[in-house]
C-alpha cells in the first residue's frame, strides 16, 4: 500500500481519480487547494502525488518547486490542460516523474501510477520475506512460517513499512508520517501501541524483530544471512 495525494480543483475528475487509486488499495489524501497542498506536503510523506497544475490559489508548478526545494522525494505525476506545454517541460524540469495532459482515462492515470511505483527508488515488491516472515502487499496477507497472522490493517502498514526499510531506524514521528493519515492524532503513544500489538503478533524469531532504540524510534532488524 502505497500513500498518496491527490492535488486537483476539479471535484469531478478529482473524485474519479481518489476512487481509482483507492480500489488499488492505496492510501489516498485528498485536496484541492495548492496551499493545503504546500501544508501537506510539509508534514508529511507520500510516495506518490497527483499534481494538478492549474490550481486556483496557489500554483502546482509552486507546489512542485517547493517540494522538490525541500527536498521531497515522493513520485509525481503532473496533470495538465490541453496544449499547456510550457507548463509541462517546466514540470519535468522542476523534478516531475511523469505527466498526463486532460482529458485523459482514470485508467491511464492508474496505470502511470503503477509504473512509477514499480520504479526502483518507489515502493517496489508486492511480497516482502524475511527468513520466516511473508508479507504479500496485493494481498493484504502475512505469514509467519507459512502460518497466516491475521492483522488489523494499521499493523499491516506498519509492518509492510518496517519491512521495506529493514535495518533503517525510524522515529516515531517519521512512522507516523508515513504510515498515518495527515489528519490523524496520532502520537508517539499510538505508535508504540501498535508496535507492541505487532511483536505480541509476530512472537519470537531469530530472523527478524522489531527493536526499540531508546531515545530515537524503531526498526525491523533483520539477520544478515539470508
Ligand atoms: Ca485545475
Amino acid at each position: 500500500m502505497a500513500k498518496l495525494l491527490v492535488v486537483e480543483d476539479d471535484s469531478n475528475l478529482a473524485d474519479s481519480v481518489v476512487d481509482m487509486l483507492k480500489s488499488e488499495n492505496h492510501m489516498v489524501e485528498f485536496t484541492p487547494n495548492g496551499m493545503d497542498a504546500a501544508n501537506l506536503l510539509a508534514v508529511s510523506a507520500y510516495d506518490l502525488i497527483v499534481l494538478d497544475l492549474g490550481l486556483p490559489d496557489k500554483d502546482g508548478i509552486e507546489v512542485l518547486k517547493e517540494y522538490r526545494g525541500r527536498g521531497g522525494r515522493g513520485k509525481v505525476l503532473i496533470l495538465t490542460g490541453r496544449g499547456k506545454i510550457e507548463e509541462k517541460e517546466q514540470g519535468l524540469d522542476l523534478g516531475a516523474d511523469d505527466y498526463l495532459t486532460k482529458p485523459f482515462h482514470v485508467k491511464e492515470l492508474a496505470a502511470r501510477v503503477r509504473a512509477l511505483l514499480r520504479r526502483p527508488e518507489g515502493v517496489v515488491a508486492e511480497v516482502l520475506r524475511t527468513a520466516t516472515f511473508e508479507l504479500n502487499a496485493k494481498t493484504f496477507t502475512f505469514t509467519k512460517g507459512g502460518v497466516e497472522v491475521p492483522l488489523t490493517k494499521r499493523e499491516f502498514t506498519l509492518l509492510e513499512f518496517l519491512m521495506r526499510h529493514p535495518n533503517q531506524v525510524f522515529s516515531s514521528e517519521a512512522i507516523i508520517a508515513r504510515v498515518w493519515q495527515s489528519d490523524s492524532e496520532a502520537s508517539a503513544d499510538t505508535v508504540k501501541v501498535y508496535i507492541n500489538r505487532l511483536r505480541n503478533k509476530l512472537g519470537d524469531n531469530l530472523d527478524a524483530e522489531i527493536k526499540t532504540v531508546y531515545g530515537v524510534g524503531y526498526k525491523l532488524e533483520v539477520a544478515a544471512d539470508q
